[in-house]
């Protein structure tokens, strides 16, 4: 689960960690309002959308006078903003925070994330802060560097303290980057983070050390012991079909491609994306019915799959173990008579009662394909949506 910057912000500064002073908005009498309260002669007035690269995108205006700041506002309030992250559709802006400029002197990179090889957390810096770290990644690995934490220590002092040199903080600074980090840690493990991201974290000419941004993840595992988290969330940033599909407990990821896929279990889900991008064919969401797939769960996922107008052909690739295949062939033809069928729809059943499942499709007055193997039922989906 994603927040906003500002929301982001709130839970920096009440667990110690520096953030520039600021407020959210939500209308530019408001934005008015927040910088009337800020003692500062540099304003910034910042969109907050679930996505980077606002300020490339024109999203971050910085002004000088209150009668400014009302004006910036009025022009990002109700703005769809374009950036690499949102898509070409873009996102609108519907929140703004307002912030005191920074005299910033130089801008650096922190991160914490979860490393799966290492099974540890693992902070993150670079002094190549404010571009993208995927491409300092890729034109300047060395710029990038890491300390593992242990899980039973926490982060250790000599650790932040070793990964603000190594990125090139102000000696007189040191300190505070250190602190901050210390701060942030905390955050991560008390909050159930998955990703904490500072792009950029700033020194100021005074000799202070900032976190100018602020993009939190939260692993949705732990929501459920998050409930101050959880009020953060804000479904207008969300996608509509994901929002539906986690209410009926399926777990649904959309994707760009043209063909829907109804699986059960995460592993076969992945496997069934990977064998239609190998026959050349591009899936349209991820989509993990469960292991229980009712007739219920089944034709809400077809509504979910058929809600999406890019999608021009179904797979479903169900093993019946726990739930028997003539089960979930009955809940497929179910499905079908409720919502209808208008493209191509492909089903490969293996597992308890296979035959019977089979037998149950075919009798059906619908036209579904049949397959035996999942190579054979991604062919023939791809074949086809590609015959449309
Ligand atoms: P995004 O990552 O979406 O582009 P940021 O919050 O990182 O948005 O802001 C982009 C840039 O705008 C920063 O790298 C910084 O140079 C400038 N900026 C953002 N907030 C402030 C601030 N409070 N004071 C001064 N400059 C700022
Ligand atoms: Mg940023």
């Amino acid at each position: 689960m994603n927040i906003h910057e500002y929301q982001g912000k709130e839970i920096f500064r009440s667990m110690g960690v520096a953030v520039p002073n600021g407020g959210v908005a939500r209308t530019p009498e408001e934005a008015v309002e927040v910088a009337k309260g800020l003692d500062t002669d540099v304003y910034v007035v910042k969109a907050q959308i679930h996505a980077g690269g606002r300020g490339k995108a024109g999203g971050v205006k910085i002004v000088k006078t209150i009668d400014e700041v009302r004006e910036a506002a009025k022009e990002l309030l109700g703005k769809v903003l374009v950036t690499h992250q949102t898509g070409p559709e873009g996102k609108e802006v519907q929140r703004l925070l307002v912030e005191e400029g920074s005299d910033i002197q130089s801008e650096y990179y922190l991160g914490f994330v979860i490393d799966r090889a290492t099974d540890k957390v693992v902070l993150m810096g670079s002094e190549e802060g404010g571009t993208e770290i995927e491409e300092v990644a890729a034109s300047n690995p060395e710029k990038i560097f890491r300390e593992t934490v242990d899980p039973v220590l926490g982060l250790m002092p000599y650790q932040a303290r070793r990964l603000a040199f190594n990125i090139n903080i102000p000696k007189e600074s040191v300190g505070k980057a250190v602190k901050l980090m210390l701060g942030l840690y905390n955050v991560f493990i008390e909050k159930d983070c998955s990703t904490i991201e500072i792009n950029p974290l700033v020194s100021t000419g005074d000799g202070g050390i900032m976190a100018l941004d602020a993009k939190i993840n939260f692993d949705s595992n732990s929501l459920f012991r998050q409930k101050e988290v959880v009020e953060l969330r804000d479904l207008s940033e969300e996608d509509p079909k994901e929002i539906e599909a986690s209410k009926y407990d399926l777990a649904y990821v959309a994707l760009e491609g043209n063909i829907g896929c109804m699986v059960n279990g995460a592993g076969l889900a992945m496997a069934t994306m990977d064998t239609i991008n190998h026959f050349g064919g591009k899936p349209a969401n991820f989509l993990d019915v469960g292991g229980g797939a009712t007739a219920e769960k089944v034709t809400e996922a077809f509504k979910i799959i058929l809600g999406d107008e890019g999608v021009e052909g179904i797979f479903v690739n169900i093993f019946g173990g726990i739930m028997k295949c003539d089960v979930i062939a009955e809940g497929v033809v179910e499905a079908v008579k409720n919502v209808g069928l208008r493209i191509p729809l492909v089903v490969r059943l293996e597992g308890t009662n296979v035959d019977k499942g089979k037998e149950i499709l075919n009798n059906s007055e619908f036209d579904i394909i049949p397959a035996t193997t999942m190579a054979e039922g991604a062919q023939k989906i791809i074949d086809a949506v590609n015959q449309k």
